[in-house]
């Protein structure tokens, strides 16, 4: 779709959004919960359709995309009124007054999303954003707009306002022309480089945007992990979704002291993985989702293993046909190769083995990502210790991916992974205007110190009101007294 195309689409939005935006949150979180529901009821055809576009196995296309989509969704509808709620600020220096916080929407809100999860990516911030009050205007990834257009389909099924949720589907040009089409806001979800210009772009207009951009997620196993939760969490971790995902197992670092078994293990594991085209019969890895990530994966093995990599599991496209690759173990790496340092978003699990769990952090933190990370170890405190040094959005400790699903807290990355916020109950106020309304506790009537005319006595009165707030004074009564004195 073009710029003209665009543009009424974020017209006919902006309209919807007025009528959208005088209903309570409560009616709203009740129109969305019905949306879910709609998910649901249809997730058989959604997932055949999200494994015919993207490639993805059965099983990944309803926990990862529709019952992720329909918690995230009945999770906001049902707590989205007391998030919302008018919050009262304790005022420090200004006792006499009441400071509320209020949540408007912002208006209309432009989603730009990518193709590894086409159902749930748009659906998570879609949720938040109407819940919030504001219409959508989305512009799907280019390679997977029929499960966009199909979300679509069930939202207008469903009996919500048509126009209050528009999808514009196009390349890169089409997201483009989105942000020049007067949106209020933007959360965009992608690669680095493409943030990079879809940033620049919003800080030309001075539209605040969320940036979801790409991950390198360390796995620490530690000198006590268990071996097999190990084993298989890096395993699912690194290939679910033929490891395109931001929050894949990017690279382990194994203490030494277990590096063999673990790696042993992971290779016994990757084996016995079955890898092929969903639509004919049950398989473990999908599709990669088009050739030029394929090529990218060979190039980090060609990498690695010309700097002294074992190619311990898989390492080559599948033969016979298809944009399949074996799942691939890596061992004996280190930083000098790519694979260690930069994005693979595909079905590559290197292993550099540490010395220490000290020098696995230090690794894990040498990196220009924090997305995610995971540390496994028996020791549930130490593990909490360890994860909170290091550097990233969210830190799991003996589990993988699940927080992407967890509509309580927040997620998203630091460093160039990007800035803000999606899920959690700040994410929701993010999707709206914060407006301060700051009103009377105590009149002080029109003889205010701190206006003019500036006297000396205003000054005297001014100094005495300061001195008790900072000497720990402060009580309402107190203060009232003293401004009247
Ligand atoms: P991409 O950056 O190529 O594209 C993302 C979206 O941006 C697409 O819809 C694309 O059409 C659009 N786009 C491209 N150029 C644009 C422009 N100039 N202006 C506006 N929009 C433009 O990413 P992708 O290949 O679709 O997805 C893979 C990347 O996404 C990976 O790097 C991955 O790590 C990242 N990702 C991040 C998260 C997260 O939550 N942090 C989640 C999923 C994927």
């Amino acid at each position: 779709m073009d710029a003209t195309a665009v543009r009424v689409a974020v017209e006919k939005a902006r309209r919807a959004q007025r009528d959208w935006a005088c209903l309570t949150v409560a009616e709203r979180g009740h129109r969305a919960q019905i949306f879910a529901e709609a998910l649901i009821a249809r997730e058989e055809e959604l997932c055949d359709l999200i494994s015919r576009e993207a490639g993805k196995p059965m099983q990944e296309a309803f926990v990862h995309e529709v019952s992720a989509s329909a918690i995230v969704g009945q999770y906001f509808a049902k707590q989205a009124e007391r998030m919302l709620a008018p919050r009262e600020v304790n005022l420090t220096l200004a006792k006499h007054r009441k400071a509320t916080l209020h949540y408007a929407p912002r208006g209309v809100v432009g989603l730009i999303t990518p193709w590894n999860f086409p159902l749930f990516m748009p659906l998570r911030d879609l949720f938040l954003a109407v819940i919030a009050g504001n219409a959508v205007v989305l512009k799907p990834s280019e390679v997977t707009p029929l499960i966009a257009l199909k979300a679509k389909e069930l939202w207008d099924q469903a009996g919500l306002p048509s126009e209050l949720f528009q999808v514009v589907t196009g390349y890169g040009a089409t997201g483009a022309a989105l942000i020049d089409a007067g949106i209020d806001f933007c959360v965009f979800t992608g690669g680095v480089s493409t943030g990079r210009r879809v940033a620049g772009m919003c800080g030309e207009r001075l539209i605040p945007c969320v940036m979801e951009l790409g991950g390198k997620a360390p796995l620490i196993a530690c000198s006590d992990a268990d071996i097999e939760l190990t084993a298989r969490g890096a395993v699912y971790g690194g290939f679910a979704n033929a490891g395109q995902v931001c929050i894949g197992v990017e690279r382990v670092y194994a203490h030494n002291s277990i590096a063999e078994r673990l790696e042993k293990r992971m290779v016994e594991l990757t084996q016995s993985l079955r890898v092929g085209d969903p639509q004919k019969g049950s398989v473990d890895v999908g599709a990669i989702i088009f050739p030029k990530q394929i090529d990218v994966a060979e190039a980090h093995i060609r990498d690695a293993t010309a700097k002294g990599a074992h190619v311990a599991a898989g390492g080559r496209r599948r033969a016979g046909g298809g944009q399949f690759f074996e799942p691939t173990v890596l061992t004996g790496c280190n930083h000098s190769m790519t694979v260690m340092t930069e994005e693979i978003f595909g079905p590559i699990v290197p292993v550099m083995r540490v010395s220490s769990d000290e020098e696995a952090l230090s690794f894990a933190n040498q990196s220009h990502l924090g997305l995610n990370a995971y540390v496994f170890t028996k020791d549930r405190t130490y593990g909490a210790a360890l994860a909170a040094r290091v550097e990233a959005g969210s830190v799991l400790v003996n589990d993988v991916l699940t927080n992407g699903g967890m509509p309580e807290v927040p997620f998203g990355g630091i460093k160039q992974s990007g800035f803000g916020r999606v899920l959690g109950a700040d994410s929701l106020r993010e999707m709206c205007h914060v407006r301060h309304v700051n009103t009377e506790r105590v009149a002080l009537g029109s003889d205010n110190p701190l206006w003019y005319p500036y006297t000396d006595k205003g000054l005297s009165r001014t100094r005495k009101l300061l001195g008790l707030v900072l000497g720990g004074g402060g009580l309402l009564a107190r203060v009232g007294r003293a401004l009247r004195s």
